[in-house]
Order: structure tokens, then sequence, then C-alpha cells
């Protein structure tokens, strides 16, 4: 928050961004209300592992239930929250809640399923130690590996070496780490080489032209291979056509999600489901 504040450049005042700083402070405001009126869900998407064909995550993705019953896309709040330090509280939130849906899908039989959280870099840096995961595992009984944490690279930039060493804590404290969007940030193979990882997620940008464009295709297959030699396995994310669904199993992918496979859900439609599917199964 600091670094960015110095940054600021000073530029003549006008109406509209008198009227732009009002709007977002009405909409912070709203924000804070929004927590502590507990206006916020969590949606759950399937990621599936391609060689078994079954769920083997879930990934929480918030939304932000308006009086009509609409939503709120995360993109057009999740800034707001991270400038304003609400995200903070929020991803505390967040993190309690997959935790309790872990329990509940233990009991219904899925506690080999995981639940993959979002942390944004702000959030990362303020709001999370090995100490609090821990307890939330013992708070909620929840075995080694029952969260995914999915970071992106900007987690990185700020303070490499305190990322790092917060990542080792964390993941001795049970967690398995994500880089999320892999690809469009600040892919330093430099990071790659030292972080403590488990998975990595292909950004929906790459996957969506695997199969019309060379260099798309080039790109995933790069990222599968770099994936593999350090032992990390590799999600796709954004699967919208069964054609990419084929490509990615043929070219090794270890899983994947979108909209192909099933979209985001409230957690008592999800649940249904996978008890159909797991009837199916039988
Ligand atoms: P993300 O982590 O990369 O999440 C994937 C996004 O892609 C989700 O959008 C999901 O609904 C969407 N998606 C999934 N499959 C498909 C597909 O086949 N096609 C297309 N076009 N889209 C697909 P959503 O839910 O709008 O979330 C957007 C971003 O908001 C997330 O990107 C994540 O960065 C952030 N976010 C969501 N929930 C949280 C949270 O609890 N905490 C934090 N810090 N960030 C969150
Ligand atoms: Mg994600
Ligand atoms: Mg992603
Ligand atoms: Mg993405």
């Amino acid at each position: 928050l600091h670094a960015r504040r110095e940054n600021l450049q000073v530029v003549p005042y006008s109406a509209a961004m008198a009227e732009q700083a009002t709007g977002r402070l009405a909409m912070v405001r709203q924000l804070r209300q929004a927590h502590e009126h507990r206006e916020f869900e969590l949606h759950f998407q399937p990621i599936f592992d391609l060689a078994r064909g079954r769920v083997v995550a879930l990934e929480a993705l918030l939304r932000w239930r308006q009086s009509d019953g609409s939503f709120v896309p995360p993109a057009q709040f999740i800034p707001l929250c991270e400038e304003s330090g609400l995200i903070v509280p929020i991803g505390t939130w967040v993190l309690e809640e997959s935790a309790r849906l872990h329990s509940r899908l233990a009991a219904a039989g899925h506690g080999d399923v995981a639940i993959a959280v979002n942390v944004s870099a702000v959030q990362f840096e303020a709001g999370m130690s090995a100490d609090a995961i821990r307890r939330l595992f013992e708070r909620h009984k929840l075995p080694a590996h029952a969260l995914h944490l999915e970071l992106t690279e900007s987690v990185l930039l700020r303070h490499p070496e305190d990322a790092r060493s917060l990542m080792g804590a964390l993941r001795e404290a049970g967690l398995c780490l994500s880089i999320d969007d892999f690809g469009t940030g600040f892919s330093s193979m430099a990071y790659l080489r030292e972080l403590p990882l488990d998975h990595l997620k292909i950004d929906r940008g790459f996957v969506r032209d695997v199969t019309r464009d060379s260099r798309s295709a080039a790109i995933c297959r790069a990222m599968i291979a770099l994936g593999h030699g350090l032992g990390l396995s590799i999600i796709a994310e954004g699967v919208e056509e069964a054609g990419q669904l084929e490509w990615l199993r043929a070219h090794g992918c270890d899983q994947a999600q979108g909209y192909h496979l099933g979209r985001p859900m409230a957690i008592d439609a999800l649940l249904a489901s996978m008890t159909l599917q797991a009837g199916k199964a039988d």
C-alpha cells in the first residue's frame, strides 16, 4: 500500500476524479458492511484429475450477493478490497468457510477432495501466518493437504525472501501451494527454482487457443514440461471445449477446470452433483 502511495503522481484535480473518489469511498463502505452483514458467499468450481476422471479439488470463488439475488463478480470488488485492506478480514473468512466446507465434504465421504483458496498479495503479506494456519487445521480437524492456496506471481515481487520463508512455513503447517495464472505475471525461472510449490495453474489465456494457435500450444507444452521437470503437477484453467480437454490430456496435463467440466456452483448444488457422480461411478 505504501509503495503505491509513494508512486502517485500529482495530476490536475477534476470533477470527474472527485466523483470517482466518492464512488470508491462509497463502495469501500458497502464492502465493509457486506462483510459485517455476511453478504459474501463462496461458490465452488470442480477441478478434475484427467487420468482418473474425477474431482480432486474445488476452487473457492468469492461472490457478493445483492439484495435482488444477483452477484457482483470478484473482478469488480477485489481490487478495492485489496486497496482498502479489507481483503485481510475477508480472506480470513474465506479460509474459515473453506475449512468448514472441507469438514462437510469429509462427512459426505469426499474427504480426499481439497479446497483451493485464492490469496491476494496484500493478504499474503499482511494476513497470513503459519501459526494461524496450524490453528485452523486443528480447529477443524483437517487432514494435511485439505487446503490449497493459490498465489499469483505478484506475491513474490515485493519481498521475495520473506515470501519464500513464509511459503515454507505454510507448507509445513499442512497447506499445498499453487501458482495461479502462471505465465501472466513476473514469471522468473529463479523463483520456480527456489520456491516450495506443489502446482502450477496454466492461465486461461494460454488454454483458450491451444487447439487453434501453434504458439499457445508451444507455450502450454513447455509449461507442462517445465512443471513436471520440477516435480509439480499442472492444472489447466478455463477449459471450455472438449477439444481443449483432449489436447491437455494427450499432452500430459494433470488436472483441469473450466465451464466445459463444471461451472462455479453454490455448495448445496455442488454436493448434490458430486453425489450423483459418485453414484454413476459405482
Ligand atoms: P482465478 O483464481 O484465476 O479464478 C478463475 C476464474 O475463472 C473465476 O472467475 C472462474 O469463474 C473463471 N472461470 C472458470 N472456468 C472458466 C471458463 O471455462 N471460462 C471462463 N471464461 N472463465 C472461467 P471469478 O470467480 O470471476 O474470479 C475472478 C478472480 O477473482 C479469480 O481468478 C481470483 O483471482 C479472484 N478471486 C476470487 N475469489 C477470491 C477470493 O476468495 N480471494 C481472493 N483474494 N481473490 C479471489
Ligand atoms: Mg484461482
Ligand atoms: Mg487462475
Ligand atoms: Mg485466471
